[in-house]
């Protein structure tokens, strides 16, 4: 029988993990006709309790598998451990607070059977993400649609289902900064969305603090455009020009015409110039070897130039 595979990133989520367990068995037995569910717990270094409720849960029901990492990975590299051992047909990723409500695993199996390869949840609303969570979001969306190559929908979360050519080619990624969402956007096929409202947390406390966000953001800035590198030969091509224009103005006027306007420019302002101009010289040559950099970085992340959804040859 075809199995479909859930998995579920674990960090300190003892309490969480034998109600989620519980919604997932009601599930399975409204899919157990058609497929066989594996339920993945990746244990990403928890310093609770979790391995001990995982690997009874394990022992008890073989449909239950866990992958324990050595220690705290971030929730990214849980998903792509979690990712890398399923044996599904399909998968699918949800948080174990249970934000993510699995009544909606059905609607997820059912998109995916009528030609999804990638079916995005949605996240309708967050009422107790906090204000600045929101407004960091919401700031964050707007800048990486901006500047990387790939749209990334506002809202769109980790809870996934991905088919197995997705999987497979996701399997490929060798890159160690990365952000599951960002990578699986940048593969493409086809798309479904379903959109829910995330429920509260419902025990324990959240993992991800203000600044591990931060940290996120900025790697994927980092991962999916070279653009902040790029930043500082664009000021430095400004700076050059505007002290270049303002230099060219004082030696004309001040030297070349005997300053006629009387503007008497001391010597420190048409220094102050002329350092402007060489800092901005200094930036444009730092914005070049961006461009030498961007081109390593390029080869060093080594991902694959194109993906194939399907040969025949
Ligand atoms: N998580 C993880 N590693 C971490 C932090 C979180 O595997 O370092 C898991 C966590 O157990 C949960 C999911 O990732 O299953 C989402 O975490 P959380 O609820 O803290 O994030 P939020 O809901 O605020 O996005
Ligand atoms: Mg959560």
């Amino acid at each position: 029988m075809r199995i479909i595979s859930i998995i579920v990133p674990v960090y300190n989520e003892e309490k969480n993990i034998p109600l989620l367990y519980d919604k997932l068995t009601i599930i399975g037995e409204e899919i157990r006709e058609k497929y066989d569910l594996e339920i993945i717990f990746v244990n990403d270094g928890s310093t609770d309790t979790s391995q001990q409720v995982i690997s009874d849960l394990s022992n008890s029901d073989d449909r239950v598998k866990y992958v324990e990492l050595s220690r705290n990975f971030g929730k990214e590299v849980a998903l792509t451990a979690g990712i890398n051992n399923c044996r599904g047909v399909a998968c699918i990723m949800l948080d174990a607070d249970l934000q993510h409500p699995v009544e909606l695993i059905p609607e997820f199996i059912r998109k995916w059977k009528e030609g999804a390869e990638t079916v995005i949840g949605i996240r309708e609303e967050n009422k107790n993400g906090g204000l600045i969570k929101n407004a960091g979001s919401s700031l964050f969306y707007r800048i990486i649609n901006r500047i990387a190559s790939v749209n990334i929908i506002p809202g769109a979360t980790d809870f996934r289902l991905l088919d197995r050519i997705v999987i497979d080619e996701f399997n490929k990624f060798t890159e160690r900064n990365r952000i599951s969402r960002g990578l699986m956007d940048w593969l493409g096929f086809k798309r479904s969305y379903i959109w829910f409202k995330v429920g509260e947390r419902v025990r324990g406390r959240p993992g991800y603090s203000f600044f591990k966000l931060l940290r996120l953001a900025m790697n994927s800035f980092v991962s999916l455009s070279l653009f902040p590198l790029k930043i500082a030969g664009y000021l430095g091509l400004l700076i050059t020009t505007i002290s270049g224009i303002m230099g060219l103005f004082i030696f004309i006027e001040n030297f070349i015409l005997k300053d006629p306007m009387e503007l008497k420019f001391s010597g420190p302002a048409m220094l102050a110039v002329f350092i402007m101009f060489l800092v901005g010289v200094v930036l444009s040559c730092l914005g070049l070897m961006a461009l030498y950099i961007a081109a390593i970085h390029g080869e060093v992340v080594n991902r694959p130039l194109y993906v194939v959804r399907k040969k025949n040859i």
